[in-house]
């Protein structure tokens, strides 16, 4: 099946008739086709969100609201169909699919419930005549850059503070997971949302997500993926006077420290290294363990591991899906393979070798020991289902280890010291911290960002998404 872009409230076909095949990372198979866009189909879609900008922001919230909330309707009444497309063009396990597409419904809901909430302050002034607030003003149109390893709930995540808050929206999904923004927008034209409010542009990043970035009708651009894209793109966007918010890479630590529950923190660890075939921005790349139990949790960190199935994403046993392409598993094996060379591999490390999988971009789950503090494997994001595991003398020199990297998006400690635990969220210099849980995973209603090069520092999500997507307008009202 061929799919069009989503312009001015119509689906259609690129301006020069060419697509991309969308492909199973498990086999190959063919998922349909979807456009390769050029510069001209972009500007069509920013001309329609600048018309449609007058009347969406004049529009009540509530009006608003209404359109959010049908859209996660008709998602909730496709959620199996949806996640299951999902799975089979990400590559993550069913039960990830489906659960990320009830996460973007939950994200609808809860901005379409934000359009009750106060959006100002009512402050005293020095003049007793004067009545003294803040409002909040939408930005204009604001173009939006995601990644293909949260192909629905990020998307949703941005589009929907962004639409609430009187904003209207330009999107480009990243090229290998388009389907499951197709069904986002779908859901928004069945829900019957304005034409222009809305647009929706398939293809390269250099094409038509720089054309959003080049644009002057684009006031804002909210980018998650690479530190590499996302730095280039925010020096363009601000030289362009716009306001950027990017969310970057992770290298996130897990603290396993002698009190824990170790068997906990082996599960704690195997989850949020392994799920998703390591491809979250919040997995958890590095273990950090005290040395009196670090023989006995490395051991059945190994264990367990070896158990783990690797496999066909839709079979319900399955733990550990394809890698989304083969230029991410190429970079995977090359990262496994520097590993080799610097440090002692304890399990995985190669390509399966059942036949089933040979179609696919499958890598076998990885933990290496005796890695050194610059190694590459300590210091570069990974993204795939590679553990290094690190040997400490005490609290201190694990929090110091935690920090020792340009990033901080997530961390997690597994201790039953609540005084330890209140001080590590204290020291770790991360936007998301968690304590006797996984580094993956966040809720839907409360802010979600990091901190040192791992975010420009805005959050998304929750009450604190308002920040980005309006400006604050003061008002000195008098009396005459
Ligand atoms: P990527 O940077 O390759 O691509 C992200 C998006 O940018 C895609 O839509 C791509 O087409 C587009 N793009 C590429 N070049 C562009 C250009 N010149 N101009 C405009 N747009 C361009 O990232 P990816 O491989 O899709 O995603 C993986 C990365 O995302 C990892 O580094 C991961 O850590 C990060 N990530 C971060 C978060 C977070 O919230 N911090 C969440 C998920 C993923």
């Amino acid at each position: 099946m061929r799919y069009a872009n989503y312009i001015n409230g119509q689906w259609k076909q690129p301006t020069l008739g060419e697509y991309r095949e969308n492909r199973s990372p498990h086999n190959g198979e063919s998922l349909g086709e979807f456009p390769s866009s050029t510069v001209e189909d972009a500007r069509e879609a920013i001309i329609a969100s600048k018309s449609a900008f007058q009347s969406w922001k004049k529009l009540s919230f509530q009006q608003r609201a209404a359109y959010l909330q049908k859209a996660a309707d008709i998602l909730k009444a496709n959620l199996q169909e949806v996640g299951r497309d999902l799975t089979q063009e990400e590559g993550k396990t069913l039960a990830e699919g489906i659960g990320e597409t009830q996460r973007a419904i939950s994200i609808l809901e809860y901005f379409a419930g934000e359009a009750r909430q106060p959006v100002g302050e009512v402050f005293p002034s020095g003049n007793p005549k004067t009545f003294l607030y803040t409002t909040r003003t939408p930005i204009g149109p604001v173009g939006l850059i995601t990644p293909w390893n949260f192909p629905i709930a990020i998307p949703v995540w941005k589009m929907a503070p962004a639409l609430v808050y009187g904003n209207t929206v330009v999107i480009k999904p990243a090229d290998l997971t388009p389907k499951s923004v197709y069904h986002v927008v779908k859901a928004f034209d069945e829900a019957g949302i304005p034409p222009g409010v809305l647009n929706c542009v398939f293809g390269r990043g250099s094409v038509v997500g720089n054309e959003l970035v080049e644009h002057p009708f684009i006031k804002a651009i909210s980018f998650t993926g690479s530190n590499q894209v996302g730095n280039q793109i925010a020096q363009l966007a601000a030289s362009k006077g716009k306001k950027v918010q990017m969310e970057l890479g992770g290298k996130n630590p897990l603290i396993v420290l002698a009190d824990a529950d170790l068997e906990k923190a082996v599960e704690i660890a195997v989850s949020g290294a392994f799920r998703s075939t390591g491809q979250k921005c919040t997995a958890t790349s590095r273990v950090i363990v005290e040395e009196s139990v670090y023989e006995t949790f490395r051991d059945r960190l190994v264990e367990r591991t070896k158990t783990l199935k690797t496999g066909n994403p839709l079979q319900e046993d399955t733990f550990i899906g394809p890698a989304i392409s083969q230029s991410q598993l190429d970079g995977v094996l090359a990262m496994i393979e520097a590993g080799k060379d610097e440090a002692t591999l304890l399990c995985g490390g190669e390509v399966p070798a059942e036949e089933e999988l040979k179609n696919g971009f499958y890598v076998q789950p990885t933990i290496f020991e005796n890695v050194s503090p610059d190694a590459r494997i300590t210091r570069e994001e990974i993204f795939g289902p590679v553990i290094a595991l690190f040997k400490v003398k005490n609290y201190e020199e694990a929090v110091e280890m935690a920090n020792d990297t340009e990033y901080g998006l997530s961390a997690a400690i597994c201790t039953n010291n609540l005084s330890v635990a209140q001080k590590f969220v204290e020291d770790i210099e991360v936007g998301l911290v968690h304590v006797n849980n996984e580094t993956a995973g966040s809720e839907p209603h409360v802010p979600f960002g990091g901190c040192k090069n791992s975010s420009t520092g805005s959050r998304e999500q929750g009450k604190t998404a308002i920040d980005f997507y309006t400006q604050v307008k003061t008002v000195y009202l008098d009396q005459v």
